[in-house]
């Protein structure tokens, strides 16, 4: 069971391992002070920077550095915290790390200073997630709109939602005791009026929510299509200056690759399928299950076709697909998922353009030249619209599936309390429906949380967190 009063003192190397001008071991808990004392050979004073020598259990010196200690409450995780800056070397680390478990702390486990700091009431669940994704940001926006959940911003809009909720709740309950009343409270009250109303700042929310896990999570797209159809220079042309290429998982020619760019924002993570060919060679076989693995789970496919040489359209599409190679795909593919790039337009002279999606199979058909980036735009565009991504939208802040999920249940619960409100009118339902919902909204600030939710978060920060 987790608790906040845990009397263990934890320590962790709070910086990257390798070399760099400084280092920094982290330490939390009761004996902070005691261990201070072991390493530094006196007791430091609160908040103030000591340039001291730090000394091994025999006395010996380590390294020197500087020594920051806070007493709790008043520290990150809201026990007493003590920082050792040492050089910033694998060694030195290393031994800092030593010392301080000799001195009796013991190693921490991931996101375990996190989790001591939301347990301590020091940030709520959604703003210690915010640390890890602002760790773990690969954009300018990523880090803005984590930096925004930190401070806050969403926290206070579930928290008004839920306070709304609250005053729904206790007006219900005085309906329930005084049914005996000749007034109507139901009507009188006007609650059908502030359900509604509650529902439409949910949406909102929800809506905004939806565009904070989309720059948190981005978006799913395989690259597909013949070799030499222009794959790689439209991947090329779509990562652009502005987006640098942030993995590159290596891999043979006959696995699937995957790389990762950025467009206004959004992630795109993007798995060329460049080993997609039927084949009795078992390492082939692997590459083939992988990339249909990555196209069935795909949001977007994108089957690039070298338009001087056939014609394709999404007409076409499934006589195109018949083709030697392509059987597999045919399979996986879902075409409303689907986008055909008729690239090379450039070759006789064509414009870059955007069809509509085909009324039959839903495909869309974009004409562009990735070799002279035109139509690149109409691209990018397409894919945000695909996925509802509004650029940048001003004041945004990031989330995470798992919010997504509590704040569609807190709505189907909403919901539900409108349909017993119109039907039966009857306020115990009607307050059980808003219990429900209540409880679905404090699964994401962290006012109902179980043990298990709580392990699979901090479990998936780094160390030293
Ligand atoms: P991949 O095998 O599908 O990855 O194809 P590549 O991106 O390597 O491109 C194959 C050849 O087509 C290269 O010579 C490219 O320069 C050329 N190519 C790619 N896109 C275009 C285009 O839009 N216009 C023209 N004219 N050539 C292109």
């Amino acid at each position: 069971m987790l608790s906040a009063s845990d009397t263990d003192t934890i320590c962790a190397v709070a910086t990257p391992p390798g070399r760099s001008g400084v280092g920094m071991v982290r330490v939390s808990g009761p004996a902070c002070l005691a261990i201070a004392n072991a390493v530094l050979h006196f007791a430091p004073t609160p908040r103030h920077a000591h340039y001291c020598p730090f000394h091994d259990s025999h006395g010996e010196l380590v390294d020197q550095g500087i020594a920051l200690y806070f007493p709790g409450p008043n520290s990150f995780t809201g026990e007493d915290v003590l920082e050792l800056q040492g050089h910033g070397g694998y060694f030195i680390m290393d031994a800092l790390l030593k010392i301080t478990l000799a001195a009796g702390a013991r190693l921490a486990r991931p996101g375990e200073f996190t989790e001591r700091a939301f347990l301590n009431d020091k940030v709520d669940l959604a703003q210690a997630e915010a640390i890890a994704d602002l760790i773990d940001s690969s954009s300018a926006e990523a880090a803005k709109s984590a930096m925004r959940t930190l401070q806050g911003e969403f926290s206070r809009l579930i928290d008004d939602l839920a306070e709304a909720i609250t005053l729904l709740r206790v007006y219900l309950e005085a309906a329930i005791d005084f049914t005996d009343e000749e007034i109507d409270f139901l009507s009188e009250g006007r609650i059908a009026e502030k359900l509604e109303a509650i529902i439409i700042s949910l949406d909102k929310v929800l809506e905004q929510a939806r565009q904070g896990a989309l720059i948190r999570e981005g978006m799913a797209v395989v690259i597909a299509g013949k070799p030499n159809a222009g794959k790689s220079s439209l991947l090329n042309a779509l990562a652009g200056k502005d987006s640098a290429i942030v993995t590159d998982i290596a891999g043979t020619t006959r696995d699937v690759l995957s790389e990762q760019i950025t467009i206004d924002g959004m992630p795109l993570h993007i798995t060329d399928t460049a080993g997609l060919r039927d084949s009795d060679d078992i390492v082939e076989q692997e590459g083939i299950r992988r990339a249909l693995n990555a196209v069935k789970q795909a949001d977007r496919i994108l089957l690039v076709v070298d338009a001087s040489m056939e014609s394709v359209d999404s007409r076409s599409i499934k006589h195109y697909l018949q083709t030697p190679g392509f059987e597999a795909l045919t399979q996986a593919l879902d075409t409303s998922r689907l986008t055909i790039i008729q690239n090379k337009v450039d070759v006789q002279g064509g414009q870059p353009n955007l069809l509509p999606p085909d009324n039959k199979t839903g495909a869309s058909v974009i004409q562009l030249s990735a070799k002279q980036g035109s139509g690149i735009d109409l691209l990018r565009q397409h894919l945000k619209d695909c996925m509802g991504f509004q650029a940048t939208a001003e004041g945004g802040f990031i989330a995470r599936r798992r919010h997504l999920d509590a704040l569609r249940k807190t709505r189907e619960c909403l919901e539900q309390a409108r349909f017993q409100l119109s039907h039966h009118a009857a306020a115990e339902l009607v307050a059980e429906d808003l219990r429900h919902a209540h409880r679905h909204l404090g699964e994401i600030t962290g006012a109902v949380t179980t043990d298990d939710l709580l392990g699979r978060i901090f479990s998936s920060f780094c160390i030293g967190k």
